[in-house]
């Protein structure tokens, strides 16, 4: 027996067969068919979805819109471009996913050289049709595959894009050599409620052993006694009577001994992450991680799929609120369609609104879809690495623009509440300013950090001299309480530091109106809450 011991990230205790995942072997994997057949079935199947998808939008949108969907769901089942993508698949051998890239690519190429603007039309038509089809394919098919049981997931370093490829039920935990427990492929492990370490030293050679990871202490044991997975298996179930303990307290208050209140909601990335956060009983969504809608796919997403998201999630939190962020991209969130010049320093770099508001299309595009769900629900909308009040100048009238065009199309919408991250330092000493001109204050920690002390939250090697109980961290959060407060707006915490218990006094003490956090804390700082006194 081996035993390692890294830093938890996320407790819990799991054992089982280790896989070790190296991302360039598994890109590869996916193109290699293993089954020509079944790559034609899945492919089917996902022009089937991609079809009833374009079809329920056709529905719901305006009359030119409607043509357009009209006119990609006529290429997709016409005679030239599903044929294509089949054969590619027979004549190459590869998967469904790689198959449709090649499709597209060749078609593409061939078009390009033509004038006629029909043309031009059907190109953009293909681009369209194809990003849908590898955004559903990634959802089904072609997500990674670790055989048929769970596993014990192993790797050098995992970036968001590899874990929106996995399928929560067939991983047992997360196990990285780098990362932090603040790197957001850390808080999307949280996310799926799996003990998560880091800094573990694993190799390949580990792959197919037995092993247990303990969430708590942060030891990998490799290959363990007999006697050992007898003790884990009785604390594994020990720990599950806890969690139903904490069940109970699903619909209780978040009221302190002393009467104090504050409100308690979920992070989520996705929208499948929503019933986590009606499960675990939050108040609402405090953050949707937009971003992650972008990740993984060959193009934007359009407004009208954006949309049909917004609103299942409008509908799903029946009348809670959900506060959408606008996609926080750049730095180690981008995917190569976005074409994002390689940067000296990304976490400095053009990340956040910056992009956004250098990329008008793609934020009034996001904009419109979220003011469009907000018919549906209550939502509020969230702008993130907001640095000065020029920022909010611009957002204010990229907002007018997009409410008067719908006002203008007769389009129903909401005057959403409107708020911002305040995750700089240079947010925090302009809050007053800011908070004049937003309905609510959003404090992210986990950059707010590692901006204030000037350390990378995910360099491994600052990680023992990272301290996000920092005095300074914590000042930060008291001048925004106070800023937001002398203004009405409300103010909360959404970084990793809210569920942090030790702390849960101190917010407590500081007046934070809420905290939000990822779904399985809810109840720990619930439990928190409700047994201080002040
Ligand atoms: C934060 O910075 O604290 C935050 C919540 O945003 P993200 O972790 O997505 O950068
Ligand atoms: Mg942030």
């Amino acid at each position: 027996m081996e035993v390692v011991t890294g830093k938890a990230a996320f407790p819990g205790i799991a054992i089982g067969k280790v896989a070790w995942y190296s991302r360039g072997r598994y890109q590869k994997d996916k193109r290699t068919a293993k089954d020509v057949l079944q790559e034609k079935r899945i492919l089917r199947q996902n022009v089937r979805e991609v079809l009833d998808y374009l079809n329920r939008a056709a529905l719901s949108t305006i009359p030119e819109v409607e043509k357009t969907i009209r006119q990609q769901a006529e290429i997709l089942q016409g005679e030239y471009y599903l044929p294509a993508v089949l054969e590619v698949i027979e004549q190459q051998k590869v998967t469904a996913s790689y198959a449709v890239q090649i499709t597209r690519d060749e078609m593409m190429t061939t078009f390009k050289e033509l004038s006629d603007p029909a043309i031009k039309r059907r190109i953009q038509d293909i681009r369209e049709i194809s990003s849908m089809l590898l955004g559903s394919l990634a959802q089904s098919g072609s997500s990674l595959d670790f055989g048929e049981e769970p596993v014990i997931l192993v790797s050098d370093m995992l970036y968001p894009s590899d874990i929106i490829e996995m399928k929560k039920e067939k991983i047992l935990s997360l196990v990285t050599r780098q990362g932090s427990e603040i790197s957001h492929a850390a808080i999307m492990a949280k996310t799926m409620d799996v003990p998560a370490l880091f800094d573990v030293p694993g190799t390949r050679d580990w792959e197919g052993h037995y092993a247990i990871v303990d969430g708590y202490t942060g030891n990998l044991y490799l290959d363990p006694s007999n006697e050992l997975i007898h003790e884990y298996e009785l604390r594994q179930s020990e720990d599950k009577k806890e969690r139903e303990e904490l069940l109970k307290l699903r619909t209780a208050e978040d009221v302190t001994l002393s009467g104090q209140r504050i409100g308690l909601y979920a992070n989520i990335g996705s929208m499948d992450d929503m019933n986590s956060a009606l499960y675990y009983g939050a108040e609402g969504i405090g953050l949707l991680r937009s971003e992650f809608q972008y990740l993984n796919r060959a193009d934007y997403p359009k407004e009208d799929e954006l949309y049909l998201e917004y609103r299942r999630v409008a509908q799903g939190m029946k009348g809670k609120i959900c506060v959408i962020r606008t996609a926080d991209l750049g730095a180690d969130k981008q995917s190569d369609y976005m074409q994002i010049p390689e940067e000296m320093n990304p976490i400095m770099g053009n990340r956040g609104i910056r992009l956004s508001l250098d990329r008008k299309n793609m934020f009034k595009a996001q904009l419109k879809a979220i003011y469009r769900a907000s018919a549906f629900g209550n939502l509020a909308v969230l702008f993130p690495m907001i640095t000065s009040l020029e920022e909010m100048d611009q957002i204010d009238k990229i907002l007018k623009e997009v409410k008067d065009g719908l006002r203008k199309k007769r389009v129903p919408f909401r005057d959403i509440p409107i708020g911002i991250m305040v995750e700089t330092p240079a947010a925090v000493l302009i809050a007053d300013e800011l908070a004049r001109r937003v309905d609510f204050l959003s404090i992210g920690t986990n950059d707010l950090t590692q901006y204030t002390l000037a350390m990378d939250r995910q360099n491994p090697s600052l990680k023992r001299k990272y301290d996000d109980h920092h005095p300074a961290v914590l000042a930060m959060i008291r001048m925004t309480v106070e800023a937001g407060h002398r203004h009405n707006c409300k103010v909360y915490i959404c970084g990793e530091i809210a569920a942090d218990t030790a702390l849960t006094e101190t917010f407590l003490r500081l007046g934070v109106d809420a905290l939000s956090v990822v779904p399985a804390c809810i109840l720990p700082v619930r439990r928190q809450v409700r047994k201080t006194a002040l």
